[in-house]
């Protein structure tokens, strides 16, 4: 048996919501085809109060192995650094996962509250709140750069606003099997096995993005909501079109443009009227340009592909 448990810091649910709904494999598969024993969860544990603090207790002292450590949401640190304002078993959250961390052979972060910090550490991030490994871009977080886990591994950081069900199901397969070392982290600890293709690897609107045909309004079944709608699909790295949700869909396919949030900046846009879904623009040339292509050789790019279009890029096509 695998020890499992699942704590909850400054968060909205979301991440156990997406968790709950995997089907590759789901959260059952992991219970009876994978020996994974979930110890406590939010959503699903049973024990309460002194028999909660107990359990805690006996895998903090070693008593009861704890062999993975899944943490959801921020770290809060208010007021003053305390975290008093998320108490948790009789004491701040933040202690638990100090003491958790110690003991785990493996930590991982879920979603982009736990992995970066999220919208809770947004500025002016009135609650403090880290991510475990990092806040923001900004390596450290609550745990520090040195922290690792029992099996040596820093903490595995699977983001997303949520992340997608099979990618938090399969990773916790994937430790839990005595694979863990396998495991190839990014720069930003996410698995490479998830987060090296872009957002945009899949869509099927890459025709449009190829000969700069746009999507106006959200749904619109031609066009690529690059050039005017703010998708950040050349710019984040996620299987969203890949690894599809729900097996069958994504945003960009769906006609809403990728808002970037497996990367540590998410929420990018500033909460204006009128940021986010707009592609801001300097002089014509959007302010974010996709990875590793400059202003002069977007510039040039987009002149060619205007001039290459052909006359179907702009009928109604089915992309969904
Ligand atoms: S809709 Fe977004 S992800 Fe799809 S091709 Fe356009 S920019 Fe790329
Ligand atoms: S499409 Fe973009 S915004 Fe949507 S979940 Fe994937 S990475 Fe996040």
């Amino acid at each position: 048996m695998t020890n499992l448990l699942w704590l909850q810091g400054g968060a909205c649910s979301g991440n156990t919501m997406s968790f709950l709904n995997a089907e590759e494999p789901s959260a059952c598969d992991l219970v009876t085809d994978f020996g994974i024993n979930v110890l406590w969860h939010p959503s699903l544990g049973l024990e309460l109060g002194e028999n909660l603090k107990k359990l805690l207790n006996a895998l903090t002292s070693g008593q009861m192995p704890l062999d993975i450590f899944v943490f959801e949401g921020t770290v809060v640190n208010a007021p003053n650094g305390t975290g008093e304002w998320n108490r948790f078993a009789g004491r701040p959250m933040k202690d638990w996962v100090t003491d958790l961390a110690k003991v785990a052979g493996y930590t991982v972060a879920i979603g982009d509250c736990a992995t970066y910090g999220g919208i809770p550490a947004t500025a002016p991030n009135p609650s403090e709140s880290q991510g475990l490994q990092f806040l923001k871009r900004q390596q450290g977080g609550y745990l520090g750069t040195s922290y690792r886990s029992k099996a040596g591994l820093p903490v595995i950081n699977i983001p997303g606003c949520p992340a997608h069900p099979d990618w938090i199901t399969q990773i916790v397969v994937a430790v839990a099997t005595g694979r863990g070392a396998e495991l190839s982290l990014d720069e930003f600890q996410r698995p490479k096995t998830f987060f090296t293709s872009f957002t945009q690897t899949g869509c099927t609107r890459n025709m449009h993005f190829a000969y700069k045909v746009s999507a106006t309004e959200y749904g619109q079944r031609k066009g690529c909501l690059f050039y005017d709608l703010g998708c950040r699909g050349p710019m984040t790295h996620s299987p969203c079109n890949r690894i599809l949700w729900n097996r069958q869909s994504s945003k960009t396919r769906a006609g809403m443009p990728c808002m970037g949030c497996t990367e540590p900046e998410f929420p990018f846009f500033e909460l204006a009227p009128g940021t986010v879904f707009k592609t801001q623009t300097l002089m014509g040339v959007p302010k974010d340009l996709p990875s590793g292509v400059d202003k002069a050789g977007y510039v040039k790019l987009t002149a060619a592909a205007k001039a290459a279009s052909p006359a179907w890029a702009e009928e109604d096509i089915f992309v969904v």
